[in-house]
């Protein structure tokens, strides 16, 4: 990084997360063409839509402090966004996928909430009122995409996905899972959890795992 003042490197970081947010429009269409819940499909598309919003509110940043706007390669974010694409080659379409989407999808948000937190701020720092507005009506939108997600996951997908294996071969062998207490209002780092460890199993790979029977 050859960022040698704070006005260096907040373009620096604005270069990063303008490149991160090209990589995400991209992105999205292909997570939520995958989506199996109408929920998460409709959230990721008006992210999207919010998304192409933020990339052209970040134009309107560099030219408010005088600068050209132009992305430098984001390793973070395609780090997450490939991760993605290994959940979505592995998993078939399902709750176990919904969930894998839904987690990774938050990972880009938590991403987003650091760098946007951090921008806002130096902006603030220096006196650039204008893109500190800008760049703190990203941050809050993050923040709601972030929100909506968990939503999502609590009210419905990640319940899914700990109810999808019941169909399934492992139903017998399981003794005192924390399945046996489903339908109460376990913790979501609960649910997650144990959703994670099961489709990891030896027998969640088998492929049978999502289908019916
Ligand atoms: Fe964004
Ligand atoms: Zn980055
Ligand atoms: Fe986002």
């Amino acid at each position: 990084m050859a960022a040698h003042t704070l006005h260096e490197l907040f373009v620096e970081e604005l270069r990063d997360m303008y490149d991160a947010e090209k990589r995400i429009i991209k992105a999205l269409p292909k997570i939520a063409k995958r989506a199996q819940s109408d929920e998460l499909r409709s959230a990721l598309t008006e992210h999207l839509r919010q998304t192409e919003k933020q990339a052209t509110r970040l134009e309107q940043v560099f030219k408010s402090i005088g600068e050209t706007p132009r992305g430098k390669k984001c390793d973070g974010m395609m780090g997450i966004l490939e991760e993605g694409n290994t959940a979505m080659e592995e998993l078939e379409e399902g709750p176990i996928l919904d969930a894998a989407l839904i987690a990774g999808c938050q990972k880009v948000e938590h991403y987003e909430i650091a760098s946007y937190g951090t921008l806002a701020y130096f902006a603030e720092l220096m006196g650039h009122e204008r893109a500190k507005e800008l760049l703190g009506a990203t941050l809050d939108e993050e923040k709601a995409a972030d929100e909506k997600l968990n939503i999502i996951a609590k009210s419905e997908v990640n319940r899914e996905a700990l109810m999808s294996g019941e169909s399934d071969e492992d139903m017998e062998e399981e003794e005192s899972s924390p399945r046996s207490r489903r339908g109460t209002s376990m913790g979501m780092a609960n649910e997650r959890s144990s959703s994670r460890s099961r489709s990891s199993s030896p027998r969640g790979r088998s492929g049978s795992r999502g289908k019916k029977r």
